[in-house]
């Protein structure tokens, strides 16, 4: 296994990496809370999930990852107040819980699948794995850490010494910094709970040893990957908004109840930003890969578009800069695989395409720097064509992902207007059921040399490859 570095969190140092149990490596991502379309942003932390465990792979480990998917417990402020978000977007579009979670999973899947993010071993949806939780809080209780008021069952932050490790705020700071408790049996303002107690007509509850109800967010991420991935694991991820509630909580709730420390390496990815700012519903800048796709920009642009800030780093999103990532990668994509037919390399360019392959390696086993690898991968496709630059960059697509292999990439935008116009058709034959039409027009299509991707409610049109 090769020697690999990573940023950690809680040291504030990059570390040599040293797996538990090599070649294994055990990961835990936060997933996404499925009341709603992944934006941009959101994708970006799974894109860095994905760059961590394709470099991880190529470097000869094999890896067991866990992303939770959170359908139940996260209320609308992060912390115990507010309303379940999945309750409040069932409500709003008087639907069930678990008819929102299905619809936005599977969208938040195919999302995955267009940006070539490999799909974590497991995944484990948190309505599946309530028992675990219970019996989590359950010992929690039993310890001291937890106690009961009215509306659920809380933990008291004062019990665990450490509190606060992660974002590097003391106890006294998080107290300090707490709002003034709704509820007025906490102990501490700061407490955070663990189950909450339902009221009657709550549309999601479970029976529990303290009466129906529903688990705490935190709790989630502790009991799932404690079930999952036992009481040490390697490395757990998630985006930087995590660092001071939820993981916080979760190494209090996870490393109270086992004794010891529990993650080796915490990973957190920066934020993007649109135009300079917050994503906002209000501001009209929170966007899909769907309404990216819309604008004639492929999922994969937008893998290099990320690729090309270090996870660490901000990154500003504009179309601007979108359009500029885009060309770039059709440049290289068009000159890498005009490469399949070219020549051998004399043996100064094989030298330097061999240069050019390690700087790119040391660069992602560098705390994943892709940017730099990206760079160094330009270099080489600079050198004198050659059949060399064809064959590292296509072994060198297990870390990119980025489809090196295939010629220029035709975008939606590209796609002539007569072809899109069989595809509408046909999407209307098949909405009016009528089969027939729609296969015919489909074979159409494909004729032409296109494929359709059928959804729910929407259709992709693709060019074949
Ligand atoms: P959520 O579905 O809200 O739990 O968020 C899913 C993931 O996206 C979490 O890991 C967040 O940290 C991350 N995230 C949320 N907003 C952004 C953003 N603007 N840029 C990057 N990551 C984000
Ligand atoms: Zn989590």
């Amino acid at each position: 296994m090769d020697n690999l570095k990573f940023y950690n969190t809680l040291s504030r140092k990059k570390e040599d990496f040293s797996p538990l149990n090599p070649p294994l490596v055990t990961t835990y991502s936060c997933g996404p809370t499925v009341y709603n379309y992944a934006h941009i942003g959101n994708l970006r932390t799974y894109v860095f999930m994905d760059e961590l465990r394709r470099t991880l792979k190529y470097a000869g480990y094999t890896t067991k990852s866990v992303m939770n998917v959170t359908d139940v417990g996260h209320l609308t402020d992060d912390g115990d107040d507010g309303e379940d978000k999945m309750a409040t977007a069932a409500k709003k579009q008087n639907k069930s819980p678990e008819e929102i979670a299905e619809f936005y999973s599977k969208v938040f899947f195919k999302d995955l699948d267009r940006l070539h993010i490999l799909l974590p071993e497991i995944i484990a949806k948190a309505t599946d794995n309530i028992t675990e939780m219970i019996d989590f809080v359950k010992a929690l209780c039993d310890m001291g850490y937890g106690y009961e008021t009215d509306d659920g069952i809380y933990f008291d932050i004062s019990k665990f010494a450490e509190y606060g490790k992660l974002s590097r705020c003391n106890i006294e700071d998080a107290l300090a910094g707490a709002r003034v408790a709704v509820n007025t049996q906490k102990r501490h303002p700061a407490d955070f709970a663990l189950w909450k107690k339902a009221e009657k007509n709550h549309i999601m509850q479970w029976k529990s040893p303290w009466g129906m109800g529903y688990p705490g967010w935190h709790i989630e991420c502790s009991a799932m990957s404690k079930k999952f991935l036992g009481d040490t694991f390697d490395i757990h991820t998630g985006g930087v908004d995590h660092i001071p509630i939820h993981h916080e909580n979760e190494i209090a709730q996870s490393e109270a109840l086992e004794g010891h420390k529990v993650v080796s390496l915490w990973m957190h990815g920066e934020f993007m930003l649109v135009d300079g700012g917050k994503m906002s519903k209000s501001l009209g800048n929170v966007y899909t890969i769907d309404e990216l796709m819309q604008r004639g920009y492929s999922p994969l642009a937008f893998r290099y578009f990320c690729l090309n800030t270090h996870y660490r780093n901000k990154l500003n999103f504009t179309f601007d800069g979108l359009s500029g990532a885009a060309t770039a990668y059709n440049r290289l994509r068009g000159i890498i695989s005009s490469c399949k037919n070219a020549p051998k390399a004399d043996s100064d360019t094989a030298k330097k395409v061999a240069e050019q392959k390690a700087a790119i390696i040391a660069a992602v086993y560098d705390d994943l720097n892709f940017p730099l690898a990206l760079g160094e991968l330009w270099t080489m496709a600079k050198l004198p064509a050659c059949r060399e630059i064809y064959d590292v960059a296509v072994e060198l697509d297990a870390v990119f992902g980025l489809d090196l292999h295939l010629p220029i990439e035709q975008t939606a935008a590209d796609i002539p207007e007569e072809v899109k116009a069989i595809a509408e058709k046909r999407f209307a034959a098949r909405k009016a059921k009528d089969w027939a039409t729609s296969d015919a027009l489909r074979a159409e299509l494909d004729a032409l040399g296109y494929t359709v991707l059928d959804g729910k409610d929407s259709y992709e049109l693709r060019v074949k490859n």
